[in-house]
């Protein structure tokens, strides 16, 4: 069924929630340019939040709307006649985002990043030299070891010991 409205940018515009209206918010990323910002000042309801943690508060909130789907693709044309034509990120790709969390002396996590850049797998690192970054690992995902890799939804700690779990998740061979 066609949704009844299609959002182009899933940046605070497009995730505003559409209670009750089938909706469909293609964007080629989660936050616009809200999840660059390491602190995000006087934003309606927050007084101080860190771009991620305002953009995952938003992705929650959007995700209890049944309602409403998610697609990443760059939208290259609008067409009245139909939906936009959309190309590049391909939702299976797009589910298989990768978050690591580093140390630069840690040897397993400089293991890990060689790997995924030999493989042409981007990733997101998060070094918790950065005490943000060590915060959402803590509260977020309740761990205090790096690497700590987070595919898919699902927390894996440590690159060697996972090394074939990471590739049964992420559909590669070695
Ligand atoms: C470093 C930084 C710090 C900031 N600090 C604050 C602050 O402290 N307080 C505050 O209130 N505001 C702050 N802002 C501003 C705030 O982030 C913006 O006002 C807000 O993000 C605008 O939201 P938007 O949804 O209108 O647009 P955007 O955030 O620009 O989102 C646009 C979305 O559309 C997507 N998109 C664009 N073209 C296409 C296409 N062709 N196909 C598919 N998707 C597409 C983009 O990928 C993105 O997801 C900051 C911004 C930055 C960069």
């Amino acid at each position: 069924m066609e949704p009844e409205v299609v959002v182009v940018g899933a940046g605070p515009a497009g995730m505003t929630t559409r209670a009750g209206v089938s909706c469909l918010v293609l964007s080629q990323d989660i936050g616009g340019q809200a999840a660059w910002g390491p602190e995000i000042q006087n934003y309606l309801g927050c007084r101080l939040i860190s771009g991620v943690e305002l953009i995952n508060k938003f992705y929650e909130h959007l995700s209890t709307f049944p309602a409403v789907k998610q697609e990443f693709a760059q939208v290259t044309r609008v067409d009245q006649e139909g939906l936009p034509d959309k190309e590049g990120i391909t939702m299976a790709q797009a589910e298989k985002k990768l978050t690591i969390f580093t140390l630069p002396t840690c040897p397993d996590c400089i293991q890990a990043k060689r790997w995924l850049t030999a493989k042409g797998i981007s990733f997101e690192e998060r070094s918790v030299d950065n005490p943000q970054h060590l915060e959402e690992l803590r509260t977020k995902y309740h761990r205090m070891a790096v690497p700590t890799i987070v595919v898919d939804g699902q927390v894996l700690v440590g690159f060697t010991n996972n090394r074939a779990k990471l590739m049964e998740l992420l559909g590669v061979s070695d």
